[in-house]
């Protein structure tokens, strides 16, 4: 196998958020690694990956609401394909995120949970995961 693994996400919006902790967890138990750090990246230039909230659901719309303001979907914008929004939304947020592993679980606060975001759905997506021990 190679040395990281991925899993895929399916999108049914045009933009979503949507929580992958439970996947990366099961990663890091199945890599046996008890103690180290995981990467969560994103290959791809209209996905990101963050860690918010994941007890109120109005969080996400909120986010969702918000960054749309920021960046409209059109806005005279140059890029061809149409979907300049998305591209600049993904680098805001970004398209890793680097968490610790202690005792073979993610360490993440009470209310936190792993989002993939998605800003030029529907889609099928991929997720790659890496656990170094350390
Ligand atoms: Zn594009």
């Amino acid at each position: 196998m190679s040395g990281y693994y991925s899993f895929g996400v399916k999108t049914d919006l045009h933009t979503a958020m949507i929580d992958i902790t439970r996947k990366v967890q099961d990663i890091v138990k199945e890599s046996g690694i008890e103690n180290g750090i995981c990467i969560v990246y994103i290959p791809h230039t209209t996905a990101a990956v963050t860690v918010n909230e994941n007890a109120d659901p109005d969080v996400v719309k909120d986010f969702m609401m918000e960054i749309n303001k920021l960046v409209p979907l059109s806005d005279g914008y140059r890029h061809s394909e149409g979907n300049s929004a998305a591209h600049i939304k993904a680098s805001m947020i970004g398209f890793s995120e680097t968490l610790i592993v202690e005792n073979g679980r993610l360490v993440l606060g009470t209310w936190q949970g792993i989002y993939f975001m998605e800003f030029d759905g529907p889609r099928i997506r991929k997720v790659y995961v890496k656990v170094l021990k350390g």
